[in-house]
């Protein structure tokens, strides 16, 4: 991995300062066309978080010294039901980053249809630099240090980047340790792995949700998946299974990206030995399968979709006239900012937005809660039944309303998604 750490840190700092602003945006763009339907106070209320919550702990780490660790988690809404959102490990993540991300939830579990408001962690650490023994450590002090605002009525947590499924059964343990218990009452967290209450299919969801919906709006704008060529960026866990899940549908992925570099192949990657090369070296670097290709280059390439995975605003005003796609799937969370948002308007791309096409994963999150709830199991091809089921309903709700309203699929999944939460919040009264 040619990137040093500090070049790496400076990269995930140029892209991490907006993810707020982006999300401001995108909320503050859409209220016109609900001001007719909701007072303002009300669209007011459901913008602002309920409650952002910063933490500090300082334990003991591999090295024998005692390491200083921020945290927070951010419940922006519980209108519709227990906050949901990931916990994000990196070294340059805020506040106000965790604040967009969880706004962003209210936002996708409204549109997705899950009984869920929108939350969001962030642990300011180094998940690519940390040893195993470090990162478990971290992920029990978070888990018990938050424990007071982490619960199945409250918020329930899941992996996002930088975390994993392994990360989410700490979170359990540690959990239970404090209840003195074998299990939860309940599920406080959700993406765990199968053996301890998680749900088969989970830690691919994400990613198979970007496929479907990119996939079925490749063949509403008439193009052949099996003739569309694709690019993926971030190669984690939404990366590689919508590159996956694309190429068993026969969408040709021609380059694929990480932090540390990228790879071209004109002729199609082999996505199944590509995986396999990255699990062992933990980056697409190295991968002789294409040829390198530098990763900002990459998003330029002309193709069918180009697939954002890796984080947000990286489609941006100084790039996005350069984007050469018919389609844009956003598989990462706020990955165009909303001044490239408008070029690529108007050069005639259609953008899936976040909040719908990367809704899987809090979809088969919500199949897992239930599941645990209910003691029961479910197997995986009931999840991809149901996840395909959902994500396909709600591509043609959301294209159906930006057809009817002639406006952009990120404002319609938006109005939908606001007026659901209007909803929730006008039907429990105006106390809250
Ligand atoms: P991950 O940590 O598993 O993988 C992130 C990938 O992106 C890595 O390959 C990394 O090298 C790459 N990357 C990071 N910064 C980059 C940059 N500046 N340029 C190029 N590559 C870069 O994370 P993940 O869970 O796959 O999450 C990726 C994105 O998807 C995030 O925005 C996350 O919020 C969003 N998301 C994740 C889930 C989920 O279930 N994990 C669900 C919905 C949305």
């Amino acid at each position: 991995m040619s990137v040093t750490n500090k070049t790496r840190k400076k990269i995930l700092k140029n892209s991490a300062a907006t993810i707020l602003a982006n999300a401001v945006a995108n909320f503050r763009q859409v209220v016109p066309l609900l001001a007719g339907e909701f007072h303002n106070d009300l669209l007011e209320k459901v913008f602002h978080p309920m409650e952002r919550i910063e933490m500090s702990f300082g334990p003991v780490m591999g090295d024998g010294e005692i390491h200083v660790v921020k945290a927070f988690i951010v419940r922006h809404s519980d209108a519709l039901g227990p906050a949901k959102g990931g916990i994000r490990m990196s070294p340059v993540v805020t506040l106000d980053d965790v604040t967009g991300l969880a706004m962003e939830m209210t936002w996708k579990c409204a549109l997705i249809g899950v009984p869920f408001g929108g939350g969001k962690s962030g642990i300011v650490a180094d998940a690519d630099t940390l040893s195993a023994f470090d990162k478990e450590t971290i992920m029990r002090r978070f888990a018990t240090m938050g424990f007071r605002h982490i619960g199945p009525q409250v918020y329930i947590p899941a992996p996002d980047m930088g975390t994993n499924e392994r990360d989410m059964g700490y979170v359990k343990d540690a959990i239970c340790y404090s209840h003195g218990q074998a299990t939860t009452p309940g599920c406080y967290v959700t993406g765990k792995p199968v053996i301890l209450g998680g749900i088969p299919g989970r830690r691919a969801a994400t990613g198979r949700g970007v496929a479907i919906c990119v996939v079925e709006a490749l063949n509403k704008l008439g193009v052949n998946q099996d003739e569309a060529t694709a690019v993926v960026q971030g190669f984690g866990n939404v990366g590689s299974f919508s590159a996956l899940a694309l190429a068993e549908r026969g969408v040709k992925i021609i380059a694929a990206g990480d932090i540390y570099g990228a790879v071209y192949n004109p002729a199609g990657l082999d996505v199944p030995a590509l995986d396999k090369h990255v699990t062992e070296a933990r980056t697409v670097k190295g991968f002789t399968g294409g040829q390198e290709i530098d990763c900002r280059e990459m998003l330029e390439l002309p193709c069918d979709v180009l697939v954002p995975a890796a984080t947000d605003s990286q489609i941006t005003a100084e790039n996005a006239d350069r984007i050469k796609v018919k389609l844009i799937g956003e598989g990462a969370n706020s990955p165009t900012t909303p001044q490239a948002d408008e070029i690529l308007n108007e050069k005639g791309i259609t953008i899936l937005p976040d909040i719908l096409c990367n809704a899987g994963g809090v979809f088969v999150s919500y199949l897992e809660y239930t599941q645990e709830t209910q003691q029961e199991q479910m197997t995986e091809d009931q999840v991809v039944t149901r996840l395909t089921r959902r994500m396909s309903d709600r591509l043609h709700l959301v294209w159906s309303l930006a057809q009817d309203r002639a406006i952009t699929m990120r404002q319609a999944a938006m109005v939908h998604a606001i007026r659901t939460v209007c909803q929730a919040r006008i039907a429990r009264g105006y106390l809250t």
